[in-house]
């Protein structure tokens, strides 16, 4: 074959691919031995002469599996006369290292168009898979990040309790879920407790803010230990708690409120030498009372009021 000047025959072609490609090329015969194999293809099987795979199959080379797999493909490939284009294969070298190949393999014919066996070409993508593997872990960290911002946006931290924003805006979303529930006859309500520490100034002006700060803090342990976890709590001001008891009636609320009263009246706080009696005072609210999520809030607020307004460490 001539171009201008240039000598090259067909033998010199198939040469230099068989030799210097670095995407591999194989030729089998029906049980899927070697007729024929390019450089780069015996070198993954470990080889440096190409001749020398000749006869040999992938149960000579590689593990059972991979073998077997490879052998059902080609004998498919033979039986369908369907071509596999563009699979990812994982091969495990004979020196025990990994390696991603994106392979094709096609029927092989002769010149009748008997089919002989199969041929097939593979492209080392080990470092694209590699790329994309660390993308993916990049990708994961930054939504575990994204988790935790979202949670430090909604969380108090010195309490652990979500915050006040999340606070109204959950109060508005639960209410109109259940009013939605209420359209389709499902009667289970939720309920609100509000809870405020007694003569909190007190502890501040007697002990100091950090002493304040602590007490702040087991208060809010001791509310989340208290209730269910479907509830959630909140911290909505310095010294004011809340929790949002779901499919809960205002009798099953006021007895969750009523043992976290005593729970916490009867526990003394141990802080720096210190130990203090604290008392809160509660005031629960249901969602069947009231017409609106405000008015849930109100109600609660007002309660909570008569149970100062009663002498304090009171539920109403
Ligand atoms: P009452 O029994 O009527 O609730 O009286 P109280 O003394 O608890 O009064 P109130 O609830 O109004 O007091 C809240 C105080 O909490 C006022 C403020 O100085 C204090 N406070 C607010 N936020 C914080 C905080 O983050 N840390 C500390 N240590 N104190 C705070
Ligand atoms: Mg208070």
């Amino acid at each position: 074959m001539k171009y201008g000047n240039i000598d090259i025959n067909e033998f010199d072609i198939i040469n230099t691919i068989m030799n210097n490609s670095q995407d591999t090329f194989y030729f089998k015969d029906k049980f899927s031995r070697i007729l024929f194999s390019s450089r780069a293809h015996s070198l993954l099987w470990g080889v440096d002469d190409p001749e020398m795979v000749i006869g040999k199959s992938d149960f000579d080379y590689f593990p059972r599996d991979f073998a077997q797999q490879a052998y059902d493909i080609e004998q498919e490939i033979m039986a369908t006369e369907i071509p596999i284009l563009g699979t990812v294969e994982k091969l495990i070298r004979p020196d025990g290292s990994t390696m991603w190949l994106s392979a094709s393999k096609y029927p092989l014919y002769d010149k009748e168009g008997n089919i002989i066996g199969t041929w097939g070409t593979s492209r080392d993508i080990t470092s694209l898979k590699n790329a994309e593997e660390e993308l993916k872990l990049v990708n994961k960290k930054l939504e575990e990040a994204n988790q935790k911002l979202k949670e430090l946006s909604v969380k108090d931290s010195l309490s652990g309790l979500y915050n006040q924003g999340y606070f109204f805006e959950e109060l508005n979303k639960t209410f109109e879920l259940y009013k939605r529930r209420e359209k389709i006859c499902q009667t289970n309500g939720f309920s609100l407790i509000l809870l405020d520490i007694d003569n909190f100034k007190n502890i501040n002006d007697k002990y100091g803010h950090l002493m304040g700060d602590y007490t702040i803090a087991h208060v809010g342990k001791t509310i989340a230990k208290r209730v269910r976890s479907s509830d959630k709590c909140f911290r909505y001001g310095g010294d004011e708690f809340a929790i949002i008891l779901y499919d809960t009636e205002l009798d099953g609320a006021r007895t969750v409120a009523e043992k976290l009263r005593t729970s916490i009246a009867k526990n003394p706080i141990r802080f720096m030498d210190n130990e203090i009696q604290v008392t809160v005072s509660m005031g629960v609210s249901s969602f069947n009372e009231v017409g609106k999520a405000e008015n849930m809030f109100q109600r609660a607020d007002e309660k909570l009021y008569k149970s100062k307004g009663i002498g304090k460490n009171k539920v109403s």
